[in-house]
């Protein structure tokens, strides 16, 4: 059978659905991308409807094969990717009887703090998944002390990328990087972890089979490959999750290679050849394959910080990107940026707009703008916002240091990397060459490169090297990343000192003690 030309790549993101077609050497053909909305019911709740997500999702399948005009039959597989953490129930009839429960949703902040005072390290220890409400296992104890209805009828739960499998192929399976994100699953032995089902009140039927990133599932209904545009037979390879899809699809596969991901929140990520689990609880470490692991720190204050910037001092620009249309609201803001000096003249930005999940894992955590002046413009805190949230990544890079030991390549990736300046930034910060990628699709490509190899079609997952059209690279200022040591040694600081002070305040806004 002569080999098909292209491959195509689902992946589920926590805002959209992306449809990525690619050429079998990574060069993009066409894509298309699916928003979803974010429910709030509660304060601090954050739930998405999982058959919206389908319907999205399908939709943007449908239509980047038809806007990219090829035969559907020269499509290879489908390779799908997915944000961590999200908890469906489901009932017995494999109907969603809950809303999808994102890694945003914060219901579950006590239970975390209770699990991390008494049994949590040791669970840490086992799953890699820091004890966080961000992940399924605080979650589901939630669930249980509250006596949720779905948690209480459910046959089984799952994540949305496992929801899609079984309303596609009725099938429950897991691949292993999205079964680590759950809290439940032991990185060592690559089985559920009998402590955390017992934690979560939960039995292991009624989670999904943890497979392999290989597997392939396959037999769409007629309709559902029509709805698709894609052919009835086609594979489907079950993938990983987003944050190793994003270093396998960019290249950072190596000892030493970093990938720097800031799309709305953020991460960075090493891969490693063995499970590496921290004393200190600050880093992640999931299972990828039966012999590779990705470890890392994710961030809530990434991109969403110069969006948050951009609408509270950007209304201006806004307005004039709007009514010329010449560049986004983004580029003006960063053009004034760069005017501005490194260190933005003694202004430093704590960019914990969204609490801080690492290094410090603390909800309570808050922004703040430190060195005010007169003297100081809208720039300067613009240059201070992006320069604070890179000081961040340098934050949790220190962590993942400690574990992996010092980087040598820095990759970056998400819609963070549009701006060079906000790249230089990083180079600077480092003091490393900074790798940029063609297509910001990292996950996208790391899913199709997965589906290629589960094909025979290439031979290995580090060949993907061979195979990423790469754009431009930024080289360190060493006179920079000085400024920039002593700036990071103040701000560190700042946030310990300030700490205490967070707590109170953050006290007063949920109106405790009221
Ligand atoms: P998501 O994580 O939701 O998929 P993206 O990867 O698209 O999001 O990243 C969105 C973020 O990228 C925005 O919040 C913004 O901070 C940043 N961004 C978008 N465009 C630009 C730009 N031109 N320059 C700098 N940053 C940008």
């Amino acid at each position: 059978m002569p080999t098909k030309n292209y491959v195509l790549a689902l992946d589920i993101g926590t805002t959209s659905a992306k449809a990525v077609l690619f050429q079998k050497s990574g060069i993009v053909v066409a894509e298309h991308e699916n928003a979803y909305p974010v429910h709030h019911p509660h304060p601090a709740w954050v739930e998405q409807d999982p058959h919206e997500i389908e319907q999205a999702a399908i939709e943007a399948i449908s239509t980047a094969v038809l806007k990219s005009g090829i035969d559907h039959h020269d499509i290879s597989c489908v390779g799908i990717s997915s944000a961590m953490h999200s908890l469906i129930c489901m009932n017995e009839q494999h109907e969603a009887i809950s809303p999808s429960i994102t890694w945003a949703d914060g219901r579950s902040v006590d239970q975390a703090n209770h699990l991390k005072e008494f049994a949590g390290k040791d669970i840490y220890l086992k799953t890699g998944t820091p004890i966080h409400p961000m992940s399924p296992l605080p979650k589901l104890i939630w669930m249980k002390e509250t006596g949720y209805q779905p948690y209480l009828q459910a046959a089984k739960f799952v994540s949305i990328k496992e929801y899609l499998l079984v309303k596609w192929f009725g099938t429950y399976k897991v691949d292993y990087a999205v079964a680590s994100a759950s809290g439940l699953f032991n990185i060592h032995t690559f089985d559920w972890e009998s402590s955390a089902l017992l934690a979560a009140g939960i039995t292991r039927d009624q989670l999904s089979e943890p497979v392999p990133s290989t597997t392939v599932c396959q037999g769409l209904s007629s309709q559902l490959a029509a709805q698709l545009s894609l052919p009835q037979d086609i594979p489907f390879v079950i993938g990983s999750s987003d944050g190793p899809l994003a270093n396998l699809g960019i290249g950072a596969i190596n000892p030493g290679d970093v990938a720097i991901t800031i799309g709305t929140s953020g991460a960075i990520r090493q891969m490693s050849a063995k499970p590496e689990t921290d004393e200190l609880q600050e880093i992640f470490c999931y299972g990828v394959t039966k012999d590779l692991w990705i470890m890392g720190g994710p961030t809530n204050n990434g991109g969403i910080v110069f969006q948050w910037m951009k609408d509270v001092l950007g209304e201006a620009e806004v307005e004039r990107s709007l009514a010329s249309g010449s560049g986004s609201a983004y580029d003006l803001l960063t053009n004034l940026a760069t005017d501005v000096q490194p260190g933005a003249d003694g202004l430093l930005f704590l960019p914990f707009l969204n609490g801080e999940r690492a290094p410090y894992w603390d909800a309570d955590a808050r922004g703040s703008f430190i060195g005010l002046t007169l003297a100081h413009r809208k720039q300067h805190m613009i240059r201070a916002g992006l320069e604070g949230v890179i000081f961040s990544m340098y934050s949790i890079g220190e962590a993942l240091e400690r574990l992996a030991g010092k980087p040598s390549n820095l990759f970056a990736s998400g819609g963070f990397a549009r701006s060079s300046l906000w790249l230089q930034i990083v180079a600077d910060i480092f003091g490393r060459e900074v790798h940029v990628p063609v297509s910001h699709q990292s996950s996208a490509w790391g899913a199709a490169w997965f589906g290629l190899y589960a094909l025979g079609d290439v031979p290995s997952l580090a060949a993907i090297k061979e195979d990423i059209p790469m754009k431009e690279s930024y080289i360190p200022n060493s006179v920079n990343h000085e400024l920039y040591l002593q700036l990071y040694k103040t701000y560190s600081e700042l946030y310990f000192s300030l700490k205490p002070h967070f707590r109170s305040l953050s006290a007063l806004q949920r109106g405790v003690g009221r």
